[in-house]
């Protein structure tokens, strides 16, 4: 997008402070999107389903904690020079980042507990994902193949964490995330990815917690039925995409139409403005906001069939939490023996 980095960071400030005042513009954005939603010709969300809470979830930890924004904020500045440095040429490319990655399945019955072979699958969809090698690439159109991208970004299953639970919806409060109240506690969220692998309920797919925010809940929540692509993984959400972009939000990624109008960055340069999300499987092109969206980027609400890439500029926004004074910075050193 064409943005400058002042926009950028007052569009930040503005989001935040709107949206921690607990009025109005988020929610208004909220009423929009809905209207949007029922005219938009491209829009064939099932309304049993909500592809990913992880803006709601934000908007009620910033309320619990008012020092959140401050902190975000930070990290947004931090962010921009890092993509700046990278820019000009000043930064070299960097090497492969591994992530130990610690998987939580609490389950209620057979189903939620999901195999081991399940959970690969969902590894190695990620490994594919953030490394440019799914096998779907050529089905991104020629307008955008070029901006598709390796993030050098590698997920190395750690351990599998069972624990069996009478509860059978879990919602997004965190409960999930602590042995006291039945869940699983996290797993040193500076050094590991934790995903909790739930039935969440009310047709949630899954959530992220972003950079900054509290140690204790650091990670991301997927219901089973969409986690992986086989045993009890649900067509069209069974190609493991929801917990790609889900990993996207845990790396600072923000939904590609800035979660507002047309004026509402995604704070990344190399994509398209837009103003909703686009659901099940949009035909190219998809124009919103004078421009073809990309409906095939991982942090659009696509069905999982239909994304397949991830940019540049996204890669040096995720990339930018491991650099130095980054919010993970402490994945990088911890690699280091
Ligand atoms: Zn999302």
């Amino acid at each position: 997008m064409q943005r400058t980095i002042l926009i950028s960071v007052f569009l930040t400030l503005a989001y935040f402070f709107l949206s921690g005042c607990g009025n109005s513009k988020k929610e208004k954005q909220e009423v929009n999107n809905v209207s949007e939603e029922t005219e938009n010709p491209h829009n064939t969300q099932k309304d049993s389903v909500i592809r990913c809470s992880t803006m709601e979830v934000l908007q009620k930890h910033m309320a619990k904690n008012p020092g959140l924004r401050e902190k975000m904020e930070a990290i947004e500045n931090h962010c921009q020079t890092f993509v700046q440095l990278r820019k000009s040429g000043k930064m070299q490319d960097l090497d492969t980042i591994m992530i130990p990655t610690v998987v939580h399945v609490i389950y209620s019955n057979e189903n939620e507990n999901i195999s081991d072979e399940q959970i690969y699958s969902q590894i190695e969809v990620l490994n594919q994902d953030f490394t440019k090698s799914n096998t779907d690439l050529d089905q991104i159109p020629e307008e955008f193949s070029s901006l598709s991208t390796n993030t050098k970004i590698h997920f190395d299953l750690d351990s599998i964490i069972r624990v069996s639970s009478t509860r059978t919806a879990w919602g997004t409060g965190d409960q999930m995330k602590f042995s006291s109240v039945g869940g699983s506690d996290v797993i040193d969220s500076s050094k590991n990815l934790n995903i909790w692998v739930c039935n969440i309920g009310v047709g949630i797919l899954g959530y992220a917690q972003f950079p900054g925010d509290n140690a204790m809940t650091d990670g991301i929540v997927v219901s089973p039925q969409f986690f992986g692509t086989m045993g009890s993984a649900t067509a069209p959400f069974d190609k493991g995409r929801t917990t790609t972009h889900e990993v996207g939000h845990w790396l600072n990624l923000r939904h590609i139409w800035g979660d507002g109008n047309c004026s509402l960055d995604d704070f990344v340069e190399d994509t398209p403005p837009s103003d909703g999300p686009n659901y099940g499987c949009p035909t190219y092109p998809t124009v919103r906001c004078n421009t073809n969206d990309m409906t095939m980027n991982y942090m659009d609400y696509s069905d999982d069939a239909c994304m397949h890439m991830f940019t540049e500029g996204q890669k040096n926004r995720m990339r930018a939490v491991f650099a130095e004074g980054g919010p993970r910075e402490s994945f990088v050193k911890s690699m280091i023996p």
